[in-house]
């Protein structure tokens, strides 16, 4: 699809331009200049050196792969959501300086070519914990290492890093509420960094070389995937937009110009308009606002305005997203497997038959019969995202009523949502299947009163099904 392949062509530059040496600096899930400490890290490094700095963020094979039973990986609006917060940080990074180069290509493959046509000692990177990122990792600093160049990884996709947590990794707490009790107690998220104020220039050698950005063409492909697929629905909780810019806009609206984050705890099982919960998922899937930061906006919240059960509920929430990421990095590739995390002598997920096929495409459609059901489904389908109640109640119906493999479930949020995050999305299905942390056999919704408790008069049903 992409006329212009990435080479390894080294056109014939200067004695200087070849003597020149470069930081690469790879952009993953922390799309974003503020409080990104693989990026500070990397600054420094090459302001020590005096080094050249290119930037770069790759649409990597996943974007069209499908999963085992048969859904794209990338949703087209989570696609456009990602290439929009490219465009701003694109923006954003010529505006202090620096180059982004956005390649249609694999980074394992790229980067070390990158390295030897840029002269680089080292890559920098955020570290991820679900197996395909931690095994993208490990491919990449061995490729480098052939190439005399090596890896640097920070924390950026969590609250601590792995060296802050009160206990080594392998004794990381079944149950959350005790996971949540030992970090209150024992651990503190480190204050954010600001942004750089200005970003070193990108290597003299890149204008010779066969590398030229890819976004515009990226943008057009998926502009017309959009276009097949429909632009997303008005009626939408909110139309996300991608990039850093739009998410702290969303923080300040919900924290300092309304005060909503007062009533949060009140308000968060709600499933229509964008006033019942902070909306925050998508920008943090992508990394454009860091859990740090928001973390620390709540703590000044509470400082310069008013601190109450609500508050500190936004930050109880955001324990429950780093617990799943710990969850992930801990039991890696279990967690994608019909059993989970629980083991040999717990294994009960049901199989997957013909009939669960049919089942499977009835709830993918929202065309169960259970309006509840089906008025989520509807909304995931034609917006990219659903409540966090909704969540639980499609999951719970696909699951304990309909008998289906959780992970066909799992497999379609991953290409519908827009906040689609590895760690959360598996995290949440394998828990309410019974087979992740803190396994109970059933986490059964019973559906039909859940709709009566959330929504009593029936106005979301109308909503998405009218
Ligand atoms: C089956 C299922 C699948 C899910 N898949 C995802 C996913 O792919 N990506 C994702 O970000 N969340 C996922 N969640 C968690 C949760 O539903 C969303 O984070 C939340 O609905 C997003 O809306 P919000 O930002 O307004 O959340 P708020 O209620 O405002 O919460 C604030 C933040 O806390 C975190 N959070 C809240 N609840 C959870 C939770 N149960 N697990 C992990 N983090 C949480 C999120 O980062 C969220 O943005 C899933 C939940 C279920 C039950």
């Amino acid at each position: 699809m992409m006329s212009h392949q990435a080479s390894s062509n080294q056109s014939t530059f200067s004695k200087e331009e070849m003597a020149e040496s470069s930081i690469l600096f790879w952009f993953r899930h922390d799309l974003r200049l503020r409080d990104n400490r693989s990026l500070s890290a990397a600054l420094k490094h090459a302001k020590k050196h005096n080094q050249r700095f290119l930037m770069l963020y790759f649409c990597d094979p996943l974007w069209r792969q499908t999963d085992p039973f048969g859904h794209e990986r990338m949703g087209v609006y989570r696609a456009q959501f990602i290439l929009e917060s490219l465009q701003e940080l694109k923006l954003e990074i010529e505006e202090l300086g620096g180059e982004l180069l956005v390649l249609d290509a694999d980074p394992i493959v790229e980067l070390p070519r990158l390295a030897q046509t840029f002269n680089s000692d080292y890559v920098f990177a955020s570290r991820h914990v679900c197996t395909e990122e931690t095994r993208q990792e490990q491919d990449l600093a061995q490729a480098l290492d052939s190439k005399n160049c090596k890896l640097a990884l920070a924390w950026n996709h969590t609250l601590y890093g792995q060296q802050n947590l009160p206990f080594a990794l392998g004794d990381l707490p079944d149950i959350y509420t005790q996971f949540r009790k030992q970090v209150e107690r024992s651990a503190s998220v480190v204050a954010p960094l600001d942004k750089p104020s200005r970003l070193q220039e990108a290597p003299q050698a890149l204008n010779d070389s066969a590398y030229s950005c890819q976004l515009q063409d990226l943008q057009a492909e998926w502009d017309e995937k959009l276009k097949e697929y429909g632009q997303r629905d008005q009626r939408a909780t909110m139309l996300h937009k991608g990039g850093a810019k739009a998410g702290e806009e969303r923080l300040a609206f919900y924290f300092w110009d309304t005060a909503l984050i007062e009533s949060y705890k009140e308000t968060r099982n709600g499933l229509i308009g964008d006033r019942y919960s902070t909306q925050f998922s998508p920008w943090l899937a992508v990394g454009a606002l860091s859990p740090r930061w928001i973390w620390h906006e709540t703590l000044r919240y509470e400082d310069e305005v008013k601190a109450n059960s609500s508050t500190y509920w936004v930050r109880f929430e955001l324990l429950w997203r780093e617990y799943f990421q710990w969850v992930a990095y801990l039991y890696g590739a279990a967690l994608f497997k019909p059993y989970g995390l629980t083991s040999e002598l717990q294994r009960k997920t049901p199989k997957l038959g013909r009939a669960s096929v049919k089942h499977f495409q009835r709830w993918a459609r929202g065309e169960t019969g259970n309006e509840f059901i089906d008025a989520n489904m509807k909304e995931l389908n034609l917006t990219g995202f659903m409540s966090n109640r909704g969540r639980q109640n499609v999951a719970s119906y696909l699951i304990h009523d309909l008998g289906v493999d959780w992970r066909m479930g799992a497999g379609y949020f991953e290409s519908k949502l827009i906040d689609y995050d590895p760690a959360a999305n598996w995290g949440n299905w394998a828990y309410i299947a019974g087979v992740g942390n803190d396994p109970r056999p059933q986490r059964k919704f019973n559906t039909y009163g859940q709709a009566e408790r959330y929504d009593a008069r029936g106005e979301y049903r109308a909503l998405w099904l009218n």
